[in-house]
């Protein structure tokens, strides 16, 4: 019992090193603003925000608090604050997770190809922590044709606030 206990230990740690060091030379190829060792960033997020936002998680469609949200104002980074994306380009999508078709500024988001789990997609990480927010994919609507589909916990939401819409 104590043997398979230290052993189930042992593997862990190892696994866990694994993906560290995957995940740290990915990391040192970009470069942030806003950089935070894990143990910094686990005491700052909730534990399913740190899941998704540093370990390139995935909400459970139709699970998060903003796939039915249409209310009018501004989806923050939930790691860094960044105003990511307005109401006004989110739209019904039917997959579950928060759509829009446009960042409100490109700057402030990161495209990266990812080739995880067999396919190839396009990750789409906040530019300014590299928290990860989704994927991009190119069946959304006009006039961009994007779908940048979100992970809700990966955001934060504050109705009402427009200053940054495009007049
Ligand atoms: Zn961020």
């Amino acid at each position: 019992m104590k043997r398979s206990y230290i052993f189930t230990f042992v593997l862990a740690g190892l696994a866990g090193l694994i993906s560290c060091n995957a995940q740290t030379s990915k990391m040192d190829k970009e470069e942030y603003k806003v950089t935070k060792t894990n143990e910094e960033w686990q005491k700052e997020l909730t534990p399913e925000q740190y899941h998704i936002l540093r370990e390139k998680g995935t909400e459970i469609a139709f699970t998060g608090k903003y796939w039915e949200n249409y209310k009018n104002g501004i989806y923050y980074c939930g790691g860094c604050g960044t105003p990511l994306f307005s109401s006004d380009t989110k739209f019904k999508s039917g997959t579950g997770w928060p759509s829009f078709w446009k960042p409100i500024d490109p700057k402030n988001v990161k495209i990266i190809k990812d080739t995880s789990y067999g396919m190839v997609r396009e990750e789409v990480v906040c530019a300014v922590c590299g928290g990860h927010l989704g994927h991009v994919f190119n069946d959304g609507p006009r006039p961009t044709g994007l779908r940048y589909c979100l992970n809700s916990a990966s955001l934060e939401f504050k109705a009402g606030n427009d200053s940054t819409k495009e007049k």
